[in-house]
């Protein structure tokens, strides 16, 4: 099977309590990538200026990550996003969004993506997401993420593209939003009638829910000491967990059970270094004895 990831490739500027890191390199397809890699060869479609370095295009290709999909605008400034974290890790302000290339970025899948199995519509403005169904020829399954910002900004896009895929990955915050609704799980129900036949409700070092009309599925976050850097937890699950799927080739409901416990592995190893930098030493032996560590944990 073959999986295609549509998101950001960005600069982040990151605040913890204890530590700041300027311009380092994040975004919504580069960690949804780098954790896909583990499991399948995912193709990517994203944006950059001619500022991104050259040694992280290097590292995404050792990755055996395709890049055909990636567009370097000459003279182009790259997306940068800062982002500041409190004591509680769940809780991020985004200070700022800079979109540069990403002001005219109309996404060209290149016709070695078109047939592919799986697309997952990382977080970016759903405008782009929507322009890519255009392209894609009948995938098995759409998957999609967004943020505060595009539920406010571009609420009927947004909507529309939610009624057209079949897996939502969202976060507790933002379901509460979108829904107009406080309890979890009756927001997970409305969101399943809005669209998606499976929602996979983020809730940071709390875990994760999968939620379909006959599935009911809670996951632990593995527990981490040091948490350096919350960001791309979530675009790591769902590069864990997508991958896992496209390496499968299987949908069924126990599939879809491992494919969320490698989801929350991925994010728990993301979150042990600043921005991309623990995917740099990660070696596949690493996740699976974590993910025998799962079983461990929860089995009674
Ligand atoms: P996560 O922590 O998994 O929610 O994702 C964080 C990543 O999302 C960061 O690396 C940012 O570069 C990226 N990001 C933040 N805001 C946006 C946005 N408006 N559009 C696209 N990507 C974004």
């Amino acid at each position: 099977m073959s999986l295609v990831i549509v998101g950001s490739v960005a600069f982040d500027t990151i605040e913890t309590p204890w530590e700041r890191k300027e311009k380092i390199v994040g975004g919504s397809c580069t960690y949804c990538s780098l954790a896909a890699s583990y499991f399948t060869r995912p193709k990517i479609v994203a944006v950059v200026g001619e500022d991104f370095p050259k040694d992280t295009i290097s590292f995404l290709k050792k990755r055996n990550i395709d890049l055909r999909g990636l567009k370097i605008v000459p003279g182009g400034k790259t997306f940068h996003w800062q982002g500041r974290y409190g004591y509680d890790p769940n809780q991020r302000e985004t200070v700022r969004t800079d979109l540069n290339v990403f002001e005219n970025f109309r996404p060209e899948i290149p016709a070695s993506y078109k047939k592919a199995d799986i697309i997952f519509l990382a977080n970016i403005d759903p405008d782009i997401q929507e322009n890519i169904f255009l392209q894609v020829e009948k995938p098995k399954l759409v998957a999609m993420d967004t943020i505060g910002l595009w539920i406010s900004s571009k609420p009927t896009t947004l909507l529309r593209v939610l009624k057209s895929v079949d897996i939502f990955f969202v976060n507790d915050e933002e379901i509460r939003i979108l829904t107009n609704e406080r309890n979890l799980i009756r927001a997970g129900k409305k969101i399943l009638g809005m669209g998606p036949s499976l929602v996979i409700l983020k809730k940071g070092e709390h875990g994760a829910l999968v939620f379909g009309p006959d599935l009911l599925f809670g996951i632990l976050a593995h527990p981490c000491e040091d948490v350096i850097d919350p960001t791309g937890a979530g675009d790591s699950f769902a590069g864990g967990f997508l991958g896992y799927l496209d390496k499968v080739r299987s949908f069924s409901k126990k599939e879809i059970r491992r494919a969320a416990v490698f989801g929350s592995v991925m994010a728990s190893f993301t979150i042990e270094d600043f921005g991309i930098d623990r995917f740099k030493t990660l070696k596949p032996g690493e996740i699976q004895s974590r993910f025998e560590h799962f079983k461990k944990l929860i089995s009674f």
